[in-house]
C-alpha cells in the first residue's frame, strides 16, 4: 500500500505473525485464555495493564499521549464460532485461509490483530493519541456471553468500536436487529400405531401443521424468521406424544419483532386447538435492536477514520448480532465496523491481506483521531 502522508505505518510482518499465532490456537468458548496469552505479551511492553473480569473478558487501558480527552474503547472477541483444534492457517498471495478442518477464525481474530497492530504502530510512530480502553470479550459467538456479563462501570469510555461486522472494510453498522429465540413443544397422545392409532394424537402432525401456518423466511424489509431445528417422536410404531421446534425471529423494529413472535405462537396454538393437542411456548430474548443516529459523533469519528485510511464509509443495516448490541444496551455507544473477512462460519473462511491492512489502518486512525 502506498504510504500517503496521513497513513500510520503498519508493521506488516509483525501483524501477520501475530494474526497467524492467534489463528493457530483453539480458542472456542472456554479456551479464550490461549489467545489472551498471545495478546498480553504483545501489548504489556507498551505499559498496558490487563485484568480479567469475572466472565473472563480481557480488559486493558492504554494511557493517552499528548492528550487526555477523546477516550474510546476498542473491542473484538477472542472466541471462534466452533473449535479449531487441528486447523493450521494457510497463507497465499491473496490472504489467509483455513486448511479445511474447521473455520479459520478470522472472525474475530482479524479484529484482534488489527487492534493490536494499530496500538503498536501508533506507539512506534510516536503519534499523539487519546486514551484507549481495550475490551477483548469471551463467548461472543455462543451468545454474547462476555459482553452480556460485562460491567460498563469497569471502564470509563462511553464510545466504543466493535471490530466484528461482515462486509468490506468501510462498513459502518447503523442499525441492527433484535432477536428472540423460541421453543415450541407440542403435546399429543401416545398410542399403538397399528392396533389403536385412533386413540393417539400425533405431536408430529401438530408440529407439521404449526410449521405450515407459521410465517417464515423474509417477512418484510426489517424482519426475518426461521425454524432451525425440529425433533420428536420415539419409534415408527408409536403415535408421537411430543415434538419440539426451535425457531428464531429478528427485526430491526422491536414492534415488528413482537408481532412476528406473536404470529409464530398463534400458529402453534391454532394447530394444537385444531387437532386436540396442547403446547408450551417459551421465548428467550437474545438481543435488543439498536439504531445509531446519522449525526452520532461516534459515527462521524468512524467515517473520519475510514476516509483517512483511503476508503469510503458505507452505512448499512445488518441482520446479525454482535457485542455492539450489548454495549449499546448498557449505555456505551457502540459502532460495529466491517472487518473484511469472507465466508465466516464456514470452512471456506478467508481473510484477504488487503482487508487486514485496511482494517488495521482504520483502527490506527480511530486511535489517533479520537
Ligand atoms: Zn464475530
Amino acid at each position: 500500500m502506498p504510504e500517503s502522508p496521513g497513513l500510520v505505518p503498519i508493521n506488516w510482518d509483525r501483524m501477520l505473525d501475530n494474526f497467524l499465532a492467534m489463528l493457530s490456537v483453539d480458542s472456542y468458548y472456554g479456551d479464550e485464555e490461549r489467545v489472551a496469552a498471545i495478546i498480553r505479551p504483545a501489548l504489556e511492553p507498551l505499559g498496558i495493564q490487563f485484568r480479567n473480569d469475572a466472565a473472563g473478558n480481557l480488559i486493558g487501558c492504554w494511557p493517552g499521549r499528548g492528550r487526555g480527552d477523546g477516550l474510546i474503547m476498542l473491542n473484538a472477541h477472542m472466541d471462534t464460532v466452533q473449535p479449531t483444534p487441528t486447523m493450521r492457517p494457510v497463507v497465499d498471495a491473496d490472504g489467509v485461509r483455513s486448511d479445511g478442518s474447521s473455520v479459520l477464525g478470522a472472525d474475530d481474530k482479524a479484529g484482534l490483530a488489527a487492534i493490536i497492530e494499530a496500538v503498536r504502530a501508533v506507539e512506534d510512530a510516536g503519534l499523539d493519541h487519546a486514551p484507549i480502553e481495550l475490551v477483548f470479550t469471551v463467548g461472543e459467538d455462543v451468545g454474547h456471553i462476555g459482553s452480556k456479563a460485562f460491567d460498563p462501570a469497569s471502564i470509563e469510555a462511553r464510545t466504543s468500536f466493535v471490530f466484528d461486522a461482515g462486509g468490506p472494510v468501510g462498513t459502518v453498522v447503523m442499525r441492527a436487529p433484535g432477536q428472540i429465540r423460541c421453543t415450541a413443544t407440542l403435546h399429543g397422545r401416545a398410542a399403538h400405531a397399528g392396533i389403536e392409532p385412533e386413540l393417539g394424537i400425533s405431536a408430529i402432525s401438530l408440529l407439521a401443521r404449526a410449521v405450515d401456518r407459521m410465517p417464515l423466511g423474509r417477512i418484510d424489509d426489517e424482519t426475518t424468521a426461521n425454524i432451525g431445528r425440529i425433533e420428536g417422536g420415539q419409534a415408527s410404531n408409536i403415535v408421537a406424544p411430543t415434538a419440539r421446534v426451535e425457531a428464531e425471529a429478528r427485526s430491526l423494529s422491536e414492534e415488528r419483532l413482537g408481532q412476528q413472535m406473536a404470529a409464530m405462537r398463534e400458529s402453534v396454538a391454532d394447530a394444537a386447538a385444531d387437532l386436540g393437542g396442547s403446547f408450551d411456548f417459551e421465548e428467550h430474548r437474545f438481543y435488543v435492536a439498536y439504531q445509531l443516529s446519522e449525526d452520532e459523533p461516534a459515527v462521524a469519528l468512524a467515517d473520519r477514520a475510514i476516509i483517512a485510511s483511503g476508503l469510503t464509509p458505507r452505512h448499512v443495516s445488518t441482520g446479525g448480532g454482535s457485542d455492539a448490541h450489548e454495549f449499546n444496551l448498557k449505555g456505551i455507544t457502540s459502532v460495529c465496523l466491517g472487518v473484511g473477512y469472507v465466508d465466516v462460519h464456514t470452512t471456506e473462511e478467508f481473510m484477504p491481506h488487503d482487508a487486514l491492512r485496511d482494517i488495521t489502518q482504520v483502527a490506527a486512525q480511530l486511535i489517533t483521531q479520537a
